[in-house]
């Protein structure tokens, strides 16, 4: 039988993640819980409902659709107890406003090669590809295995984003078969680490060095570049002279947004970290100066 893997987003003609047209296939679950995390909807591998309150008209209609009795009305509003909804998304059929929708679906890997090779063309023609992205592509290796040979066969790039916290066996098992690696580091502190993200940074700097041995070519490292945690020269010259020893050249600094926090909202949940305050493209600037002084090519925003 086919594998299933858990998507939350299927995005076409995407831009920023990787070269040319590409598409982004962003999968559920994740092993780190950053606090600035732009989609907080990638966390959990389960579906999730999302609640947009400003669109419901307190008709009540998706309440006798719940067969766990999750959902109430309060205030004319719809209320969602979390700790019933199993997001089986029965309610968001019945919600005719689009206040209620389902976030995760399980496809096939035959389902998700349909739509990622209806651009082929595309990504011949700009050198794009498609780009797995999540939450943490790689927690789901297995299923993920048979989409990367379709795309080999077809000779469609494929590009992974990855925070770098899985196994090792996982990583070593589709480094053949991956074109392109966009690698987090976060910050080279790993109390920070521990502190901000709930993972042992041991893991991630061991993966990032055996990809740089096999695979150092072809490893962009992807920096967010986040208010407390890693915005000070400091921080960033260091995570740069760290790319340079293991001989990987590339570098995209992504400036922290807080584009997200709406979501957080829609999942009931309440925005986990403290600066509320953007940074502009402009506030990093001296690092892009910093890091090509230092033998780095540099983007900002990716
Ligand atoms: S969520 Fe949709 S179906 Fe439920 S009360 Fe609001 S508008 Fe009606
Ligand atoms: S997703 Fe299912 S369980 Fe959750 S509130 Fe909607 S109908 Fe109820």
């Amino acid at each position: 039988m086919e594998q299933r893997l858990h998507v939350f987003n299927i995005e076409r003609f995407a831009l920023h993640d990787g070269p040319g047209i590409r598409t982004t296939v962003f999968l559920k679950g994740c092993p780190l819980h950053c606090p600035w995390c732009a989609n907080p909807e990638s966390q959990s591998m389960k579906p999730q409902i999302l609640f947009r309150e400003e669109r419901c008209v307190g008709c009540g209609s998706c309440i006798p659709h719940c067969n766990r009795n999750a959902i109430s009305l309060k205030d004319k509003k719809a209320r969602i107890d979390r700790t019933k909804c199993i997001g089986c998304g029965d309610c968001a059929n019945a919600c005719i406003t689009g206040a209620m929708s389902r976030c995760g679906q399980e496809m096939t890997t035959s389902e998700i090669f349909q739509i990622v090779k209806k651009d082929k063309d595309y990504y011949q023609k700009t050198k794009g590809g498609i780009t797995l992205s999540g939450g943490e592509a790689l927690l789901q290796t297995e299923a993920l295995y048979p989409l990367l040979e379709l795309c080999e066969t077809e000779k469609i790039p494929v590009a992974i984003e990855t925070c770098g916290y899985v196994s090792l066996k996982c990583l070593k098992k589709i480094v053949p078969k991956t074109e392109l690696f966009l690698f987090d580091i976060k910050t080279l502190n790993p109390e920070k680490f521990k502190k901000f993200t709930g993972g042992n940074l041991e893991i991630v700097l061991e993966n990032f060095s055996y990809l740089s041995k096999t695979s150092g070519e072809k490893t962009v490292v992807r920096i967010p570049v986040i208010p407390g945690l890693n915005d000070t020269k400091e921080e960033i010259e260091e995570i740069f002279r760290f790319a340079r020893q293991h001989q990987v050249n590339k570098a995209d600094l992504l400036p922290y947004h807080v584009l997200g926090i709406a979501k957080y909202q829609q999942l009931g949940r309440t925005y986990p970290f403290e600066c509320r305050k953007g940074l502009d493209s402009k506030e990093l600037e001296p690092f892009l100066e910093m890091g090509k002084n230092m033998g780095l090519t540099l983007t900002i925003g990716g």
